[in-house]
């Protein structure tokens, strides 16, 4: 799964003058899924809070578990994808009705949106320990592109089968969404109202910040400073999926790991997708599946989609978004 990862964006803890004195940001922070995830609470109650933020993580390492394609455990995803073709897999419960979503977010993204990039991404390799320093050949790319399609695999009453030889699942782009929303499911349970989790730049906020709402800046994809900074409250997520976050520069291109099913390479129409969304899952897939669509593309995907505000830092640098996008610049100070 992610390995490693740039904070697409980062949340902004306003000074909290005029709250009750024992109301506090419980803050810890882990590595989970391949990056920095940040845990904070608002609350009075700190010791609880402790207690959830590390129920939360064994249950989001729990879902790295489940999902990644690397290292030692074994799961259900790379058991499909050692299989042989014809092999029937029983996938986990939770694997099964994430492919079943990422299959129909494929079909909504008209196709952008590919759980069954696996082989193709290990070619690329920005997972991988290593990172490559040069693109893999055409005929590399064609053969990887052979393995892979959602209509390669089909569901049948003993499990999941592929029917090409090599086809492998990968959940990178939905499956931090996924852990995150587990997280956050804790932490209702908990009875918490004001929280965040914020995975590498992924989030789902609770409720507000103290009485405001909560206040996150979108990295700039190009620049050191942020590109503006947006406000979202109650059960909310938001998600940058950027080509600045895992890239390498050959030749005076840039070579990054989101890529365009259809080409097999990486997607050229956007520098950074942002994507307000009810849940993570939405948000995580879909910044990945618009960002290979590009605004013109995904703006008309979209008129489908209800729930989802875009902003788009487009190939040329300029900004495209939904209507309901509210971006404030940071010249609006943040106090
Ligand atoms: P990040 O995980 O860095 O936040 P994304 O959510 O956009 O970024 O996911 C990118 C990851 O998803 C890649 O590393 C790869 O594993 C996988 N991936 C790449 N392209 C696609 C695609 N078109 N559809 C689905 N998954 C993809
Ligand atoms: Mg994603």
């Amino acid at each position: 799964m992610i390995r490693f990862s740039a904070l697409g964006l980062i949340f902004l803890i306003s000074s909290l003058f005029g709250c009750a004195q024992a109301v506090q940001d419980v803050h810890e922070t882990r590595f989970l899924l391949g990056t920095l995830v940040e845990f904070t609470i608002h609350t009075k109650d700190k010791k609880t809070a402790l207690k959830a933020i590390s129920k939360a993580a064994q249950v989001m390492q729990q879902v790295e578990d489940t999902f990644t394609t690397y290292g030692d455990v074994d799961n259900t995803v790379k058991q499909f994808n050692q299989a042989n073709v014809g092999q029937a897999v029983r996938l986990a419960s939770e694997v099964d009705k994430l492919l079943l979503q990422s299959i129909s977010i494929h079909q909504q993204s008209q196709g952008a949106f590919d759980p069954t990039l696996g082989v193709l991404n290990k070619l690329w390799g920005f997972s991988g320990e290593h990172l490559l320093t040069e693109p893999p050949t055409d005929a590399q790319i064609q053969q990887a592109l052979a393995q892979s399609g959602v209509q390669s695999i089909k569901k049948t009453e003993q499990g999941w089968v592929k029917k090409v030889q090599g086809l492998a699942l990968d959940f990178g782009a939905i499956a931090k969404g996924y852990a995150i929303d587990q997280g956050i499911q804790v932490f209702k349970q908990y009875g918490f109202t004001q929280a965040i989790i914020n995975a590498g730049g992924d989030m789902r906020i609770l409720g507000q910040h103290g009485d405001q709402p909560w206040r996150i800046a979108i990295r700039h994809p190009r620049q050191s400073q942020a590109l503006g900074w947006v406000q979202v409250e109650h059960d909310t997520s938001i998600v940058t999926s950027g080509d600045y976050e895992r890239f390498y520069m050959y030749q005076g291109q840039r070579y990054h790991h989101i890529l365009n099913p259809e080409t097999g390479k990486p997607a050229i129409n956007s520098q950074s997708v942002t994507v307000v969304a009810p849940t993570a899952i939405l948000a995580d897939a879909w910044s990945t599946a618009l960002f290979v669509l590009g605004a013109e593309q995904g703006l008309k995907v979209l008129k489908k989609q209800k729930g989802l505000s875009v902003l788009w830092v487009n190939a040329d640098a300029s900004l495209s978004q939904t209507h309901d996008f509210k971006m404030r610049d940071m010249a609006h100070k943040i106090e």
